[in-house]
């Protein structure tokens, strides 16, 4: 953490839970555990529940959205435009790997759909990572350059733009194998390094840089005493009110650390 950026925790709540009742309690069990901290939560829920979450918890916590339409409205069967959002979501994730690997998502939309978040008054959460065949081939790097300079292409500036970066090795997502706390901050020192390279020192200084895989109440503290780690982007620890929370306190904790340096 760096004292000099506000932490944000998101919860990716996927495709969960079933019901609307359950998002409801859910949303109201992290903002009534995390409105207090100081740091951005998101909860990011389907689609189908994010106005009601939204009104639910009304401004205590962020919303987001898990993905969006680059296009403001249309003929894109199944999607939700920007415009649609504005009032309900303040965050969206772009290019989660699972869009990515289950809905063409392409590194080219990618930097589209971010910049049109940016140019809607949405804050992009956007998701890079490597696949376990990348990292044993030893692409990470590239594949790291490759995706984040994608996602940045479109931006007309980065600096006030909202912009949050998630590395998300997906060999990490879901399958309790998360990297080393040393493996998030070489790669975001990386991406860090890229945005002032593209962006300025501003924007290389204000961007929140997210890790992402398999975090947990238990193993949050190793990513956020990095020095270029701000913040978690959380599966399936976030549909537990109660773990989302702490994991928001480790976060409030290696601030609080960071300070004191
Ligand atoms: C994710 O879906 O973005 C994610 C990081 O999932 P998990 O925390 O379950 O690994």
């Amino acid at each position: 953490m760096n004292p000099t950026r506000r932490p944000v925790i998101a919860g990716n709540w996927k495709m969960n839970p079933a019901t609307r009742s359950e998002a409801l309690a859910l949303a109201d069990g992290v903002a009534g555990r995390m409105a207090a901290l100081d740091l951005e939560t998101v909860v990011c829920p389907p689609t189908v529940w994010l106005e009601s979450v939204s009104a639910s918890i009304a401004g205590r916590i962020g919303v987001g959205a898990q993905t969006m339409a680059a296009q403001e409205r249309g003929a894109f069967t199944g999607e939700t435009s920007p415009l649609m959002l504005a009032g309900v979501a303040g965050w969206v994730i772009i290019g989660h790997s699972e869009r990515r690997q289950y809905d063409g998502e392409t590194d080219e939309r990618v930097g589209l759909k971010t910049a049109s978040a940016v140019a809607h008054g949405l804050r992009p959460i956007a998701a890079i990572g490597e696949r376990i065949e990348q990292r044993e081939a030893g692409e990470t790097e590239a594949v790291i350059d490759r995706q984040l300079r994608a996602a940045l292409a479109r931006l007309e500036r980065i600096a006030g733009s909202g912009l949050a970066i998630a590395y998300e090795p997906v060999w990490a997502i879901g399958t309790g194998n998360a990297a080393s706390g040393g493996d998030a901050q070489a790669v975001a020192g990386q991406i860090r390094a890229i945005l002032a390279e593209v962006g300025g020192g501003t924007a290389a200084a204000e961007v929140p840089i997210l890790y992402g895989g398999s975090v947990t109440a238990a193993n949050a503290a190793e990513f956020f005493t990095q020095p270029d780690v701000d913040g978690a982007l959380v599966g399936g620890a976030s549909l537990d009110a109660e773990g989302f929370a702490a994991i928001g306190t480790a976060a409030t904790f290696a601030v609080e650390l960071a300070r004191g340096r």
